[in-house]
Protein backbone atom coordinates (compact mmCIF):
# COMPACT_ATOMS: atom_id res chain seq x y z
CA UNK A 1 0.00 0.00 0.00
CA UNK A 2 1.29 3.70 -0.91
CA UNK A 3 1.97 6.19 1.74
CA UNK A 4 -0.84 8.70 2.61
CA UNK A 5 0.59 11.88 2.11
CA UNK A 6 -1.47 15.18 3.03
CA UNK A 7 -0.67 18.81 2.04
CA UNK A 8 -1.37 21.40 4.38
CA UNK A 9 -0.99 24.48 2.54
CA UNK A 10 -1.33 24.60 -0.90
CA UNK A 11 0.45 27.15 -2.46
CA UNK A 12 3.73 27.84 -4.22
CA UNK A 13 5.23 24.86 -2.64
CA UNK A 14 2.20 22.80 -1.19
CA UNK A 15 0.95 22.50 -5.12
CA UNK A 16 4.18 20.95 -6.41
CA UNK A 17 4.96 19.00 -3.90
CA UNK A 18 1.30 17.05 -4.40
CA UNK A 19 1.99 17.00 -8.03
CA UNK A 20 5.89 15.66 -7.22
CA UNK A 21 3.89 13.10 -4.84
CA UNK A 22 1.50 11.79 -7.41
CA UNK A 23 4.10 10.81 -9.80
CA UNK A 24 5.94 8.42 -7.37
CA UNK A 25 5.12 4.28 -7.35
CA UNK A 26 5.20 4.52 -3.11
CA UNK A 27 2.93 7.44 -1.85
CA UNK A 28 -0.18 9.40 -3.15
CA UNK A 29 -2.12 12.60 -2.00
CA UNK A 30 -4.99 11.71 -0.02
CA UNK A 31 -5.86 15.38 0.60
CA UNK A 32 -5.04 19.06 0.59
CA UNK A 33 -5.96 22.51 2.55
CA UNK A 34 -6.41 25.47 1.44
CA UNK A 35 -8.17 28.23 3.39
CA UNK A 36 -9.38 30.49 0.63
CA UNK A 37 -11.52 29.15 -2.50
CA UNK A 38 -9.13 30.67 -4.97
CA UNK A 39 -8.27 29.40 -8.99
CA UNK A 40 -5.68 27.48 -7.19
CA UNK A 41 -8.53 25.08 -4.99
CA UNK A 42 -10.32 24.74 -8.06
CA UNK A 43 -7.74 23.81 -9.93
CA UNK A 44 -6.64 21.28 -7.18
CA UNK A 45 -10.19 19.85 -7.36
CA UNK A 46 -10.51 19.49 -10.75
CA UNK A 47 -7.10 17.04 -10.56
CA UNK A 48 -9.18 14.84 -8.27
CA UNK A 49 -6.98 15.81 -4.76
CA UNK A 50 -10.38 15.92 -1.92
CA UNK A 51 -9.84 19.46 -0.61
CA UNK A 52 -10.05 20.24 2.74
CA UNK A 53 -10.30 23.59 4.63
CA UNK A 54 -10.66 24.94 8.21
CA UNK A 55 -13.66 24.61 10.27
CA UNK A 56 -14.79 27.98 9.62
CA UNK A 57 -13.96 28.05 6.47
CA UNK A 58 -16.52 25.44 5.14
CA UNK A 59 -19.34 27.37 4.48
CA UNK A 60 -17.57 29.98 2.43
CA UNK A 61 -15.51 26.96 -0.08
CA UNK A 62 -19.30 25.29 -0.52
CA UNK A 63 -20.46 28.93 -1.55
CA UNK A 64 -18.04 29.26 -4.07
CA UNK A 65 -18.55 25.39 -5.25
CA UNK A 66 -15.87 23.74 -3.90
CA UNK A 67 -17.00 20.65 -2.78
CA UNK A 68 -15.97 20.14 0.56
CA UNK A 69 -13.86 16.93 1.95
CA UNK A 70 -13.84 17.79 5.71
CA UNK A 71 -11.63 19.74 8.00
CA UNK A 72 -8.24 19.87 8.17
CA UNK A 73 -8.36 17.83 11.16
CA UNK A 74 -10.38 14.80 9.15
CA UNK A 75 -7.59 15.34 6.62
CA UNK A 76 -4.96 14.88 8.98
CA UNK A 77 -6.56 12.05 11.32
CA UNK A 78 -6.75 10.05 7.88
CA UNK A 79 -2.83 11.06 6.57
CA UNK A 80 0.13 8.90 7.50
CA UNK A 81 2.28 12.21 7.00
CA UNK A 82 1.68 15.58 6.60
CA UNK A 83 3.22 18.25 4.61
CA UNK A 84 3.01 21.15 6.26
CA UNK A 85 3.34 24.01 3.05
CA UNK A 86 1.77 27.23 5.46
CA UNK A 87 3.52 30.51 5.22
CA UNK A 88 6.21 30.79 7.86
CA UNK A 89 5.51 30.57 11.25
CA UNK A 90 1.96 28.99 10.65
CA UNK A 91 3.33 25.61 10.44
CA UNK A 92 4.58 26.09 14.12
CA UNK A 93 1.34 26.17 15.29
CA UNK A 94 -0.12 23.44 14.17
CA UNK A 95 2.49 20.93 15.82
CA UNK A 96 0.06 20.38 18.59
CA UNK A 97 -2.77 18.90 15.60
CA UNK A 98 -0.06 16.79 14.49
CA UNK A 99 0.91 14.90 17.84
CA UNK A 100 -2.66 15.04 18.78
CA UNK A 101 -3.58 12.79 15.74
CA UNK A 102 -0.32 10.78 16.11
CA UNK A 103 0.46 11.86 12.68
CA UNK A 104 4.17 12.44 10.80
CA UNK A 105 4.85 15.85 9.80
CA UNK A 106 7.26 17.64 7.58
CA UNK A 107 7.80 21.14 7.81
CA UNK A 108 9.37 23.92 5.22
CA UNK A 109 12.12 26.41 5.92
CA UNK A 110 10.25 29.27 6.89
CA UNK A 111 9.87 27.45 10.44
CA UNK A 112 12.50 26.79 13.00
CA UNK A 113 14.95 24.13 13.15
CA UNK A 114 13.94 23.31 16.66
CA UNK A 115 10.33 22.67 15.65
CA UNK A 116 11.03 19.29 14.08
CA UNK A 117 14.67 18.97 15.33
CA UNK A 118 15.36 17.17 12.26
CA UNK A 119 16.30 19.45 9.64
CA UNK A 120 16.65 17.63 5.91
CA UNK A 121 18.70 17.53 2.68
CA UNK A 122 18.51 14.57 0.61
CA UNK A 123 22.13 14.38 -0.72
CA UNK A 124 23.73 15.28 3.04
CA UNK A 125 21.47 13.58 5.54
CA UNK A 126 18.88 11.37 4.30
CA UNK A 127 19.80 8.34 6.70
CA UNK A 128 19.19 10.89 9.63
CA UNK A 129 15.24 11.11 8.94
CA UNK A 130 14.67 7.62 8.85
CA UNK A 131 11.79 6.69 10.59
CA UNK A 132 11.36 9.91 12.39
CA UNK A 133 8.16 11.35 13.13
CA UNK A 134 9.36 15.37 12.51
CA UNK A 135 11.45 16.45 10.04
CA UNK A 136 11.98 19.86 8.42
CA UNK A 137 13.05 20.77 4.93
CA UNK A 138 15.38 23.36 4.86
CA UNK A 139 14.80 26.41 2.44
CA UNK A 140 15.11 27.04 -0.63
CA UNK A 141 18.79 28.94 -0.09
CA UNK A 142 19.72 26.45 2.52
CA UNK A 143 18.48 23.32 0.17
CA UNK A 144 20.94 24.57 -2.81
CA UNK A 145 24.01 26.04 -0.41
CA UNK A 146 24.15 21.80 1.11
CA UNK A 147 23.45 20.77 -2.35
CA UNK A 148 27.17 21.74 -2.92
CA UNK A 149 29.05 21.96 0.31
CA UNK A 150 27.90 18.48 1.08
CA UNK A 151 29.54 16.20 -1.66
CA UNK A 152 32.88 19.08 -1.61
CA UNK A 153 33.32 18.89 2.20
CA UNK A 154 32.79 14.97 1.72
CA UNK A 155 35.47 14.86 -1.20
CA UNK A 156 38.06 18.26 0.02
CA UNK A 157 37.16 19.11 3.58
CA UNK A 158 35.85 22.20 3.63
CA UNK A 159 38.01 24.57 5.92
CA UNK A 160 36.14 27.94 5.73
CA UNK A 161 33.03 29.34 3.20
CA UNK A 162 32.07 32.76 2.37
CA UNK A 163 28.73 33.05 0.76
CA UNK A 164 26.78 36.22 -0.82
CA UNK A 165 23.21 35.21 -1.42
CA UNK A 166 21.60 37.94 -4.06
CA UNK A 167 17.79 37.11 -3.32
CA UNK A 168 14.47 37.46 -5.48
CA UNK A 169 12.49 39.63 -3.16
CA UNK A 170 9.24 38.12 -4.04
CA UNK A 171 7.68 34.97 -6.19
CA UNK A 172 6.52 35.53 -9.32
CA UNK A 173 2.86 35.51 -8.09
CA UNK A 174 3.90 37.59 -5.26
CA UNK A 175 1.97 41.26 -5.26
CA UNK A 176 2.66 42.51 -1.89
CA UNK A 177 6.33 41.76 -1.39
CA UNK A 178 8.79 43.94 -2.96
CA UNK A 179 11.78 46.08 -3.31
CA UNK A 180 10.46 47.10 -7.09
CA UNK A 181 13.20 49.51 -7.31
CA UNK A 182 15.73 48.96 -4.45
CA UNK A 183 19.27 47.13 -3.60
CA UNK A 184 17.94 45.93 0.14
CA UNK A 185 20.96 44.24 2.88
CA UNK A 186 18.79 42.55 4.37
CA UNK A 187 19.11 41.54 7.18
CA UNK A 188 22.04 44.06 7.65
CA UNK A 189 22.81 42.88 11.10
CA UNK A 190 25.80 40.24 10.21
CA UNK A 191 26.05 37.48 8.83
CA UNK A 192 22.51 36.24 7.99
CA UNK A 193 20.91 33.30 9.31
CA UNK A 194 21.48 31.35 6.09
CA UNK A 195 25.02 29.86 7.63
CA UNK A 196 23.60 28.74 11.04
CA UNK A 197 20.44 26.95 8.87
CA UNK A 198 23.85 25.30 6.80
CA UNK A 199 25.10 24.21 10.00
CA UNK A 200 21.40 22.52 10.81
CA UNK A 201 22.32 20.42 7.94
CA UNK A 202 26.21 19.75 8.20
CA UNK A 203 27.17 20.47 11.73
CA UNK A 204 30.50 21.50 12.74
CA UNK A 205 31.00 23.59 9.19
CA UNK A 206 32.17 26.70 9.04
CA UNK A 207 30.24 28.79 6.83
CA UNK A 208 29.08 32.31 7.27
CA UNK A 209 26.61 34.38 4.54
CA UNK A 210 25.53 37.68 3.82
CA UNK A 211 22.38 38.41 1.94
CA UNK A 212 21.00 41.36 -0.58
CA UNK A 213 17.37 41.49 -1.96
CA UNK A 214 16.63 42.29 -5.31
CA UNK A 215 13.88 43.48 -7.47
CA UNK A 216 13.43 40.23 -9.03
CA UNK A 217 11.45 37.12 -8.74
CA UNK A 218 13.28 34.85 -11.10
CA UNK A 219 15.56 32.96 -9.21
CA UNK A 220 18.74 33.23 -6.27
CA UNK A 221 22.04 33.67 -7.40
CA UNK A 222 24.65 32.93 -4.92
CA UNK A 223 28.57 33.80 -4.91
CA UNK A 224 30.47 30.78 -3.31
CA UNK A 225 33.97 31.49 -2.07
CA UNK A 226 35.60 28.36 -0.12
CA UNK A 227 38.95 27.73 1.62
CA UNK A 228 39.46 23.90 1.37
CA UNK A 229 41.28 21.60 3.53
CA UNK A 230 43.03 19.28 0.66
CA UNK A 231 44.55 20.66 -2.34
CA UNK A 232 42.26 20.71 -5.60
CA UNK A 233 42.37 22.12 -9.42
CA UNK A 234 38.81 23.84 -10.33
CA UNK A 235 38.81 20.72 -12.74
CA UNK A 236 38.55 18.41 -9.55
CA UNK A 237 35.69 20.70 -8.14
CA UNK A 238 33.74 20.77 -11.23
CA UNK A 239 34.22 16.69 -11.46
CA UNK A 240 32.68 16.30 -7.80
CA UNK A 241 29.74 18.77 -8.87
CA UNK A 242 29.09 16.92 -12.13
CA UNK A 243 28.51 13.63 -10.39
CA UNK A 244 25.49 15.49 -8.47
CA UNK A 245 22.21 14.11 -9.90
CA UNK A 246 20.73 17.72 -8.55
CA UNK A 247 23.17 19.91 -9.78
CA UNK A 248 22.85 21.46 -13.31
CA UNK A 249 25.53 22.88 -15.26
CA UNK A 250 24.97 25.77 -17.16
CA UNK A 251 26.62 27.42 -19.97
CA UNK A 252 25.56 27.78 -23.99
CA UNK A 253 25.02 31.19 -23.67
CA UNK A 254 23.12 31.37 -20.45
CA UNK A 255 24.32 34.24 -19.08
CA UNK A 256 21.52 35.26 -16.63
CA UNK A 257 18.77 33.48 -14.53
CA UNK A 258 16.13 35.18 -16.89
CA UNK A 259 17.77 32.47 -19.21
CA UNK A 260 17.63 29.70 -16.76
CA UNK A 261 13.85 29.91 -16.78
CA UNK A 262 13.90 30.19 -20.29
CA UNK A 263 15.77 26.75 -20.61
CA UNK A 264 13.47 25.54 -17.88
CA UNK A 265 10.40 26.34 -19.67
CA UNK A 266 12.15 25.07 -23.18
CA UNK A 267 12.54 21.48 -21.12
CA UNK A 268 8.58 21.33 -20.78
CA UNK A 269 9.34 21.32 -17.05
CA UNK A 270 5.92 22.10 -15.18
CA UNK A 271 5.37 25.30 -14.16
CA UNK A 272 8.52 26.42 -15.63
CA UNK A 273 10.69 24.93 -12.46
CA UNK A 274 14.22 24.12 -12.41
CA UNK A 275 15.00 20.95 -9.80
CA UNK A 276 18.64 21.53 -9.91
CA UNK A 277 20.83 24.10 -8.59
CA UNK A 278 22.45 25.58 -11.80
CA UNK A 279 25.88 26.09 -11.67
CA UNK A 280 27.82 28.11 -14.24
CA UNK A 281 31.05 25.43 -14.76
CA UNK A 282 32.87 28.25 -16.37
CA UNK A 283 32.35 30.13 -13.31
CA UNK A 284 34.56 27.77 -10.74
CA UNK A 285 37.98 28.54 -10.92
CA UNK A 286 41.20 28.66 -8.28
CA UNK A 287 42.50 31.94 -6.93
CA UNK A 288 45.01 32.28 -5.23
CA UNK A 289 44.50 29.01 -3.22
CA UNK A 290 40.61 29.57 -3.02
CA UNK A 291 37.39 28.58 -4.67
CA UNK A 292 35.05 30.64 -6.27
CA UNK A 293 31.29 29.83 -8.30
CA UNK A 294 28.33 31.49 -9.42
CA UNK A 295 24.95 28.86 -8.91
CA UNK A 296 21.56 30.42 -9.15
CA UNK A 297 18.70 28.32 -7.19
CA UNK A 298 14.99 28.32 -8.48
CA UNK A 299 13.28 29.02 -5.32
CA UNK A 300 9.76 27.86 -5.89
CA UNK A 301 11.03 24.55 -6.79
CA UNK A 302 14.44 23.51 -5.68
CA UNK A 303 13.03 22.20 -2.59
CA UNK A 304 10.25 19.59 -4.25
CA UNK A 305 12.11 16.55 -4.51
CA UNK A 306 13.61 17.04 -1.53
CA UNK A 307 10.21 16.47 0.25
CA UNK A 308 9.58 13.62 -1.81
CA UNK A 309 12.61 11.74 -0.24
CA UNK A 310 11.80 13.19 3.51
CA UNK A 311 8.59 11.26 2.96
CA UNK A 312 10.24 8.46 1.79
CA UNK A 313 13.01 8.74 4.82
CA UNK A 314 10.77 9.02 7.64
CA UNK A 315 8.21 6.34 6.21
CA UNK A 316 10.96 4.25 5.52
CA UNK A 317 10.01 2.81 1.87
CA UNK A 318 13.75 2.98 0.79
CA UNK A 319 16.60 3.15 3.32
CA UNK A 320 19.49 4.00 1.20
CA UNK A 321 19.35 7.98 0.11
CA UNK A 322 21.22 7.36 -3.22
CA UNK A 323 18.25 5.46 -4.08
CA UNK A 324 15.32 7.25 -3.20
CA UNK A 325 16.53 10.52 -4.86
CA UNK A 326 17.59 8.31 -8.18
CA UNK A 327 14.24 7.40 -7.61
CA UNK A 328 12.45 10.35 -7.20
CA UNK A 329 14.75 12.01 -9.92
CA UNK A 330 13.25 9.57 -12.51
CA UNK A 331 9.65 9.59 -11.65
CA UNK A 332 10.30 14.14 -11.92
CA UNK A 333 12.28 13.81 -14.86
CA UNK A 334 15.15 15.31 -13.39
P1 LIG B 1 2.35 30.46 0.03
O1 LIG B 1 1.89 31.70 0.68
O2 LIG B 1 2.55 30.44 -1.45
O3 LIG B 1 1.37 29.26 0.37
C1 LIG B 1 0.87 29.03 1.66
C2 LIG B 1 -0.51 28.45 1.55
O4 LIG B 1 -0.99 28.11 2.85
C3 LIG B 1 -1.52 29.42 0.95
O5 LIG B 1 -2.28 28.72 0.00
C4 LIG B 1 -2.38 29.83 2.15
O6 LIG B 1 -3.69 30.12 1.76
C5 LIG B 1 -2.32 28.57 2.98
N1 LIG B 1 -2.59 28.77 4.41
C6 LIG B 1 -2.38 29.87 5.16
N2 LIG B 1 -2.72 29.64 6.45
C7 LIG B 1 -3.14 28.35 6.51
C8 LIG B 1 -3.62 27.52 7.57
N3 LIG B 1 -3.70 27.96 8.81
N4 LIG B 1 -3.97 26.25 7.27
C9 LIG B 1 -3.88 25.77 6.01
N5 LIG B 1 -3.42 26.53 4.97
C10 LIG B 1 -3.06 27.80 5.22
O7 LIG B 1 3.70 30.05 0.79
P2 LIG B 1 4.93 29.22 0.20
O8 LIG B 1 5.81 30.15 -0.56
O9 LIG B 1 4.44 27.99 -0.47
O10 LIG B 1 5.71 28.87 1.54
C11 LIG B 1 5.36 27.77 2.36
C12 LIG B 1 6.56 27.39 3.21
O11 LIG B 1 7.62 26.99 2.34
C13 LIG B 1 7.14 28.48 4.09
O12 LIG B 1 7.68 27.89 5.25
C14 LIG B 1 8.26 29.04 3.25
O13 LIG B 1 9.24 29.68 4.02
C15 LIG B 1 8.76 27.77 2.60
N6 LIG B 1 9.49 27.97 1.34
C16 LIG B 1 9.07 28.86 0.40
C17 LIG B 1 9.79 29.02 -0.76
C18 LIG B 1 9.41 30.03 -1.80
O14 LIG B 1 10.28 30.58 -2.43
N7 LIG B 1 8.16 30.31 -2.04
C19 LIG B 1 10.92 28.24 -0.99
C20 LIG B 1 11.29 27.28 -0.04
C21 LIG B 1 10.57 27.16 1.12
Amino acid sequence: TKAKVAINGYGTIGKRVADAVMLQDDMEIIGIAKTRPNFETVMAQDKGYPVYTLADRVGSMEEAGIEVAGTVEEMVEAADVVVDCTPGKVGVTNKELYEKAGVKAIWQGGEAHELAGCSFNAETNYEEALGKDFVRVVSCNTTGLCRVLSPLNNEFGVKKARITLMRRSADPNDIKHGPINAIVPNPIKLPSHHGPDVKTVIPGIDVATTAVKLPTTLMHLHTINLELEKECTAEDVESILAEQSRVRFVGQGITSTAEIMELAKDLGRPRGDMWENCVWNESITMYEGELYFFQAIHQESDVIPENVDAIRAMMELESDGQKSIAETNAKMGI
